[in-house]
Protein backbone atom coordinates (compact mmCIF):
# COMPACT_ATOMS: atom_id res chain seq x y z
CA UNK A 1 0.00 0.00 0.00
CA UNK A 2 1.28 3.30 -1.07
CA UNK A 3 1.89 5.99 1.63
CA UNK A 4 -0.38 8.78 1.25
CA UNK A 5 -0.39 12.57 2.81
CA UNK A 6 -2.87 15.18 1.67
CA UNK A 7 -2.99 18.62 3.90
CA UNK A 8 -5.45 21.76 2.95
CA UNK A 9 -3.63 23.91 0.28
CA UNK A 10 -3.66 27.44 1.93
CA UNK A 11 -4.20 27.87 6.05
CA UNK A 12 -4.21 31.24 7.00
CA UNK A 13 -4.46 31.98 10.63
CA UNK A 14 -4.40 35.19 12.73
CA UNK A 15 -6.48 38.27 14.41
CA UNK A 16 -8.84 39.68 11.92
CA UNK A 17 -7.83 37.42 8.97
CA UNK A 18 -11.43 37.65 7.87
CA UNK A 19 -10.29 41.24 6.36
CA UNK A 20 -7.76 38.70 4.17
CA UNK A 21 -10.73 37.18 2.33
CA UNK A 22 -10.60 39.06 -0.73
CA UNK A 23 -6.91 38.62 -1.11
CA UNK A 24 -6.52 35.12 -0.14
CA UNK A 25 -9.17 34.53 -3.01
CA UNK A 26 -7.82 36.81 -5.34
CA UNK A 27 -3.99 35.04 -4.33
CA UNK A 28 -5.43 31.19 -5.30
CA UNK A 29 -7.38 32.96 -8.19
CA UNK A 30 -10.64 32.08 -7.02
CA UNK A 31 -13.69 33.97 -8.82
CA UNK A 32 -17.04 34.72 -6.79
CA UNK A 33 -19.95 34.56 -6.95
CA UNK A 34 -18.95 33.25 -3.19
CA UNK A 35 -21.95 31.62 -1.84
CA UNK A 36 -21.66 31.37 1.94
CA UNK A 37 -23.50 28.79 4.32
CA UNK A 38 -23.69 29.51 7.97
CA UNK A 39 -25.41 29.29 11.24
CA UNK A 40 -27.73 32.45 12.35
CA UNK A 41 -25.37 33.29 15.07
CA UNK A 42 -22.25 33.87 12.47
CA UNK A 43 -23.95 35.15 10.34
CA UNK A 44 -24.84 37.61 12.49
CA UNK A 45 -21.02 38.34 13.48
CA UNK A 46 -19.41 38.08 10.06
CA UNK A 47 -22.29 39.36 7.30
CA UNK A 48 -21.17 43.18 7.61
CA UNK A 49 -17.79 42.59 7.45
CA UNK A 50 -18.21 40.58 4.38
CA UNK A 51 -20.07 42.90 2.58
CA UNK A 52 -17.17 45.44 3.38
CA UNK A 53 -13.98 42.89 2.24
CA UNK A 54 -16.02 41.05 -0.55
CA UNK A 55 -17.86 44.22 -1.46
CA UNK A 56 -14.88 46.46 -1.91
CA UNK A 57 -12.99 44.35 -4.59
CA UNK A 58 -16.65 43.84 -6.71
CA UNK A 59 -16.38 40.34 -5.78
CA UNK A 60 -20.61 39.04 -4.94
CA UNK A 61 -21.66 36.73 -2.08
CA UNK A 62 -24.66 35.94 -0.75
CA UNK A 63 -25.51 34.16 2.63
CA UNK A 64 -27.29 31.04 2.79
CA UNK A 65 -28.34 29.86 7.11
CA UNK A 66 -27.03 26.46 7.97
CA UNK A 67 -30.10 24.69 9.54
CA UNK A 68 -27.73 22.85 11.98
CA UNK A 69 -27.16 19.18 10.88
CA UNK A 70 -25.31 17.58 7.99
CA UNK A 71 -27.56 15.60 6.41
CA UNK A 72 -28.13 14.70 3.07
CA UNK A 73 -31.04 17.15 2.12
CA UNK A 74 -29.17 20.12 3.89
CA UNK A 75 -26.11 19.20 1.37
CA UNK A 76 -28.88 19.51 -1.50
CA UNK A 77 -30.07 22.74 -0.59
CA UNK A 78 -26.64 24.22 -0.79
CA UNK A 79 -25.69 22.68 -4.22
CA UNK A 80 -29.41 24.25 -5.31
CA UNK A 81 -28.39 27.86 -3.99
CA UNK A 82 -24.77 27.65 -5.50
CA UNK A 83 -26.82 26.56 -8.72
CA UNK A 84 -28.81 29.51 -8.46
CA UNK A 85 -26.25 32.38 -7.54
CA UNK A 86 -23.93 30.43 -10.18
CA UNK A 87 -21.61 30.22 -7.19
CA UNK A 88 -17.30 30.14 -8.10
CA UNK A 89 -16.58 29.36 -4.82
CA UNK A 90 -18.97 27.64 -1.68
CA UNK A 91 -17.15 28.47 1.44
CA UNK A 92 -18.30 27.38 4.88
CA UNK A 93 -18.51 29.74 7.84
CA UNK A 94 -19.15 28.21 11.62
CA UNK A 95 -18.52 25.39 13.30
CA UNK A 96 -17.59 21.59 11.89
CA UNK A 97 -21.44 20.60 10.51
CA UNK A 98 -21.94 23.93 8.54
CA UNK A 99 -18.47 23.19 7.13
CA UNK A 100 -19.08 19.60 6.52
CA UNK A 101 -22.06 20.56 4.63
CA UNK A 102 -20.29 23.23 2.59
CA UNK A 103 -17.22 20.95 1.53
CA UNK A 104 -19.75 18.23 0.63
CA UNK A 105 -21.77 20.52 -2.03
CA UNK A 106 -18.79 21.91 -2.97
CA UNK A 107 -17.30 18.72 -3.94
CA UNK A 108 -20.58 17.59 -6.04
CA UNK A 109 -20.49 20.52 -8.16
CA UNK A 110 -16.60 20.30 -7.96
CA UNK A 111 -16.29 24.12 -7.02
CA UNK A 112 -13.07 25.17 -4.98
CA UNK A 113 -14.07 25.35 -0.98
CA UNK A 114 -13.35 27.56 1.25
CA UNK A 115 -13.23 26.36 5.20
CA UNK A 116 -13.94 29.61 7.37
CA UNK A 117 -14.01 27.70 11.15
CA UNK A 118 -15.30 30.35 13.45
CA UNK A 119 -15.02 27.99 16.78
CA UNK A 120 -11.86 25.78 17.02
CA UNK A 121 -14.02 22.93 18.17
CA UNK A 122 -13.20 19.87 16.01
CA UNK A 123 -10.74 18.77 13.63
CA UNK A 124 -12.81 18.75 10.64
CA UNK A 125 -11.90 22.51 8.98
CA UNK A 126 -8.74 21.36 7.36
CA UNK A 127 -9.86 17.84 5.84
CA UNK A 128 -11.66 16.02 3.38
CA UNK A 129 -14.42 14.59 4.90
CA UNK A 130 -18.21 15.39 5.56
CA UNK A 131 -19.73 13.38 8.46
CA UNK A 132 -23.19 12.98 7.37
CA UNK A 133 -26.04 12.59 9.74
CA UNK A 134 -29.67 11.34 9.38
CA UNK A 135 -32.68 13.74 9.76
CA UNK A 136 -32.44 12.36 13.66
CA UNK A 137 -28.76 13.11 14.19
CA UNK A 138 -27.13 9.60 14.04
CA UNK A 139 -24.29 9.35 12.47
CA UNK A 140 -24.93 7.96 9.14
CA UNK A 141 -21.07 7.36 8.01
CA UNK A 142 -18.59 10.14 5.66
CA UNK A 143 -18.33 11.07 2.29
CA UNK A 144 -14.34 11.52 1.53
CA UNK A 145 -13.28 13.22 -1.35
CA UNK A 146 -10.40 13.95 -3.39
CA UNK A 147 -9.02 17.44 -2.02
CA UNK A 148 -8.90 19.08 0.95
CA UNK A 149 -10.20 22.80 0.99
CA UNK A 150 -8.47 25.38 -1.13
CA UNK A 151 -8.10 27.54 1.54
CA UNK A 152 -9.10 27.42 5.33
CA UNK A 153 -9.19 31.22 6.81
CA UNK A 154 -8.93 31.27 10.40
CA UNK A 155 -9.72 34.49 12.30
CA UNK A 156 -8.60 34.36 15.55
CA UNK A 157 -9.96 37.29 17.07
CA UNK A 158 -13.49 35.63 16.36
CA UNK A 159 -12.26 32.50 17.68
CA UNK A 160 -11.28 34.36 21.00
CA UNK A 161 -15.10 35.34 21.56
CA UNK A 162 -16.48 31.65 20.56
CA UNK A 163 -17.75 30.14 23.99
CA UNK A 164 -15.36 28.26 25.94
CA UNK A 165 -16.93 25.16 26.04
CA UNK A 166 -16.44 24.65 21.94
CA UNK A 167 -12.46 25.85 22.38
CA UNK A 168 -12.41 22.87 25.08
CA UNK A 169 -14.26 20.51 23.16
CA UNK A 170 -11.69 21.09 20.25
CA UNK A 171 -8.32 20.41 22.67
CA UNK A 172 -10.61 17.27 23.71
CA UNK A 173 -10.64 16.44 20.09
CA UNK A 174 -7.25 17.24 19.64
CA UNK A 175 -6.13 14.80 22.04
CA UNK A 176 -7.14 12.03 20.44
CA UNK A 177 -4.61 12.53 16.82
CA UNK A 178 -1.85 11.15 18.24
CA UNK A 179 -2.68 8.10 19.78
CA UNK A 180 -4.80 7.18 17.00
CA UNK A 181 -2.57 7.95 14.52
CA UNK A 182 -0.12 5.69 16.64
CA UNK A 183 -2.65 3.09 16.56
CA UNK A 184 -3.17 2.80 12.83
CA UNK A 185 0.41 2.85 12.19
CA UNK A 186 1.44 0.00 14.61
CA UNK A 187 -1.47 -1.72 13.01
CA UNK A 188 -0.45 -1.32 9.61
CA UNK A 189 -3.77 0.13 9.14
CA UNK A 190 -4.77 2.69 6.32
CA UNK A 191 -5.64 6.29 6.84
CA UNK A 192 -8.27 8.28 6.13
CA UNK A 193 -7.15 8.72 2.41
CA UNK A 194 -6.98 5.42 1.68
CA UNK A 195 -2.85 5.24 2.16
CA UNK A 196 -0.44 4.09 5.19
CA UNK A 197 0.67 7.05 7.34
CA UNK A 198 4.19 9.49 6.97
CA UNK A 199 6.55 10.81 9.35
CA UNK A 200 4.89 13.71 8.16
CA UNK A 201 1.88 12.85 9.64
CA UNK A 202 2.96 11.10 12.55
CA UNK A 203 4.94 14.37 13.20
CA UNK A 204 2.04 16.44 13.32
CA UNK A 205 0.21 14.40 15.31
CA UNK A 206 2.70 14.51 18.20
CA UNK A 207 3.11 18.36 17.92
CA UNK A 208 -0.45 18.18 18.09
CA UNK A 209 -0.71 16.16 21.92
CA UNK A 210 2.77 18.59 23.02
CA UNK A 211 0.54 21.87 22.38
CA UNK A 212 -2.29 21.06 23.79
CA UNK A 213 -0.72 19.70 26.54
CA UNK A 214 1.91 22.58 27.12
CA UNK A 215 0.04 25.42 25.81
CA UNK A 216 -3.70 24.20 26.62
CA UNK A 217 -4.19 25.65 30.08
CA UNK A 218 -2.73 29.17 29.54
CA UNK A 219 -5.11 29.47 26.02
CA UNK A 220 -8.24 28.72 28.10
CA UNK A 221 -6.99 31.12 30.45
CA UNK A 222 -6.26 34.07 27.86
CA UNK A 223 -9.55 33.05 26.16
CA UNK A 224 -11.46 33.70 29.70
CA UNK A 225 -9.06 37.28 30.06
CA UNK A 226 -10.07 38.11 26.30
CA UNK A 227 -6.25 38.66 25.57
CA UNK A 228 -4.83 36.49 22.69
CA UNK A 229 -1.59 35.06 23.57
CA UNK A 230 0.85 33.10 21.73
CA UNK A 231 -0.26 30.06 23.73
CA UNK A 232 -3.73 31.15 22.74
CA UNK A 233 -2.83 31.08 18.92
CA UNK A 234 -0.54 28.27 19.02
CA UNK A 235 -3.81 26.08 20.35
CA UNK A 236 -6.06 27.46 17.24
CA UNK A 237 -3.06 26.04 15.36
CA UNK A 238 -3.22 22.33 17.17
CA UNK A 239 -7.39 22.15 17.23
CA UNK A 240 -7.42 23.48 13.67
CA UNK A 241 -4.29 22.54 11.45
CA UNK A 242 -2.53 19.93 13.34
CA UNK A 243 -5.27 17.86 14.53
CA UNK A 244 -6.93 18.01 11.02
CA UNK A 245 -3.99 17.10 9.08
CA UNK A 246 -3.36 14.75 11.54
CA UNK A 247 -6.40 12.59 11.96
CA UNK A 248 -6.84 12.48 8.15
CA UNK A 249 -3.01 11.50 7.07
CA UNK A 250 -2.48 9.85 10.04
CA UNK A 251 -5.99 7.56 11.01
CA UNK A 252 -8.93 7.38 13.33
CA UNK A 253 -9.08 3.98 15.88
CA UNK A 254 -10.77 3.58 19.20
CA UNK A 255 -11.70 6.97 20.20
CA UNK A 256 -13.33 8.13 16.93
CA UNK A 257 -15.15 4.69 16.65
CA UNK A 258 -16.61 5.01 20.21
CA UNK A 259 -17.50 8.70 19.72
CA UNK A 260 -19.35 8.05 16.49
CA UNK A 261 -21.06 4.68 18.11
CA UNK A 262 -22.03 6.86 20.80
CA UNK A 263 -24.17 8.61 18.41
CA UNK A 264 -26.75 5.99 19.03
CA UNK A 265 -27.38 7.03 22.64
CA UNK A 266 -29.84 10.02 22.71
CA UNK A 267 -28.10 11.24 26.00
CA UNK A 268 -25.01 11.73 24.55
CA UNK A 269 -26.37 14.75 21.74
CA UNK A 270 -26.23 17.43 24.32
CA UNK A 271 -22.48 17.17 24.26
CA UNK A 272 -19.83 17.89 22.25
CA UNK A 273 -17.50 16.05 19.76
CA UNK A 274 -14.62 16.85 21.35
CA UNK A 275 -16.23 16.04 24.59
CA UNK A 276 -16.94 12.36 23.32
CA UNK A 277 -13.45 11.72 22.09
CA UNK A 278 -11.70 12.88 25.30
CA UNK A 279 -13.99 10.41 27.57
CA UNK A 280 -13.18 8.02 24.65
CA UNK A 281 -9.42 8.72 24.45
CA UNK A 282 -9.72 7.64 28.42
CA UNK A 283 -10.69 4.39 26.97
CA UNK A 284 -8.69 3.89 24.13
CA UNK A 285 -5.94 3.99 26.70
CA UNK A 286 -7.83 1.42 28.73
CA UNK A 287 -7.71 -0.62 25.78
CA UNK A 288 -4.49 -0.65 24.76
CA UNK A 289 -2.52 -0.78 28.57
CA UNK A 290 -0.99 2.14 28.45
CA UNK A 291 1.40 3.89 31.03
CA UNK A 292 -0.65 4.57 34.23
CA UNK A 293 1.74 8.01 33.42
CA UNK A 294 -0.04 8.76 30.58
CA UNK A 295 -3.25 8.15 31.50
CA UNK A 296 -2.86 10.36 34.59
CA UNK A 297 -1.54 12.91 32.22
CA UNK A 298 -4.71 12.91 30.13
CA UNK A 299 -6.66 12.65 32.99
CA UNK A 300 -5.51 15.67 35.06
CA UNK A 301 -5.29 17.82 31.63
CA UNK A 302 -9.22 16.80 31.10
CA UNK A 303 -9.95 18.14 34.78
CA UNK A 304 -8.15 20.79 34.84
CA UNK A 305 -9.99 22.54 31.76
CA UNK A 306 -13.05 20.81 31.41
CA UNK A 307 -13.48 17.65 29.47
CA UNK A 308 -15.04 14.84 31.02
CA UNK A 309 -13.09 12.43 32.46
CA UNK A 310 -16.60 10.06 33.53
CA UNK A 311 -19.37 8.58 31.57
CA UNK A 312 -21.55 10.74 33.29
CA UNK A 313 -19.84 13.72 31.71
CA UNK A 314 -20.79 12.44 28.63
CA UNK A 315 -25.10 11.96 29.37
CA UNK A 316 -24.25 7.89 29.81
CA UNK A 317 -24.45 6.03 33.12
CA UNK A 318 -21.94 3.41 34.29
CA UNK A 319 -25.08 1.49 35.39
CA UNK A 320 -26.74 1.23 32.49
CA UNK A 321 -24.66 -1.60 31.28
CA UNK A 322 -27.24 -2.40 28.51
CA UNK A 323 -27.14 0.95 26.78
CA UNK A 324 -23.10 0.53 27.17
CA UNK A 325 -23.26 -2.70 25.73
CA UNK A 326 -25.13 -1.36 22.65
CA UNK A 327 -22.38 1.21 22.16
CA UNK A 328 -19.94 -1.53 22.70
CA UNK A 329 -21.48 -3.44 19.72
CA UNK A 330 -22.17 -0.34 17.30
CA UNK A 331 -18.58 0.56 17.84
CA UNK A 332 -17.44 -3.38 16.79
CA UNK A 333 -19.77 -3.47 13.78
CA UNK A 334 -17.59 -4.82 11.02
CA UNK A 335 -15.44 -1.50 8.96
CA UNK A 336 -15.74 0.34 12.41
CA UNK A 337 -12.79 2.48 13.15
CA UNK A 338 -12.33 0.84 16.39
CA UNK A 339 -10.60 -2.09 14.32
CA UNK A 340 -7.72 -0.07 13.38
CA UNK A 341 -6.65 -0.67 16.91
CA UNK A 342 -3.60 -3.24 17.10
CA UNK A 343 -5.52 -5.52 19.30
CA UNK A 344 -8.14 -8.35 19.62
CA UNK A 345 -10.92 -6.46 20.68
CA UNK A 346 -14.44 -8.02 22.23
CA UNK A 347 -17.68 -6.75 22.65
CA UNK A 348 -17.16 -7.46 26.47
CA UNK A 349 -13.21 -6.48 26.36
CA UNK A 350 -15.08 -2.84 24.88
CA UNK A 351 -17.64 -2.27 27.15
CA UNK A 352 -15.40 -3.66 30.55
CA UNK A 353 -13.03 -0.78 29.30
CA UNK A 354 -15.78 2.03 29.32
CA UNK A 355 -16.66 0.96 32.75
CA UNK A 356 -12.83 1.10 33.71
CA UNK A 357 -12.04 4.17 32.29
CA UNK A 358 -14.90 5.76 34.19
CA UNK A 359 -13.65 4.57 37.52
CA UNK A 360 -10.00 5.44 36.86
CA UNK A 361 -11.43 9.01 35.55
CA UNK A 362 -12.81 9.53 38.90
CA UNK A 363 -9.58 8.70 40.72
CA UNK A 364 -10.25 5.13 41.15
CA UNK A 365 -7.17 2.49 40.95
ZN1 LIG B 1 -12.63 14.45 15.70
Amino acid sequence: MNRVYAAVNRYVQGAAATDSLADELGYLGLQGPVLILSGPTVKRLLSEKWKAVLGDRGISHEVLTFGGECTRKAIQSTVDAALALKAGVIMGAGGGKSLDTARAAAAQLRLPFVSNPTVASTDSPCSALSIIYSEDGVYEGFDSFGRNPDLVLVDTDVILRSPERFFVAGMGDALSTMFEADACRRAGRPNLRGGLSTIAAARLGESCYRVVMEDGREALASMRAGHPSPAFERVVEANTLLSGIGFESGGLAAAHGLYNAMTIAESTRPYLHGEKVAFSVLVLLVLEQASEEIFEEVRSFCLDVGLPVRLSGIGLDVEDVELLRAIAEHAMLPGGLIHNEPLDLTVNGVLKAMIEADRRGMGGR
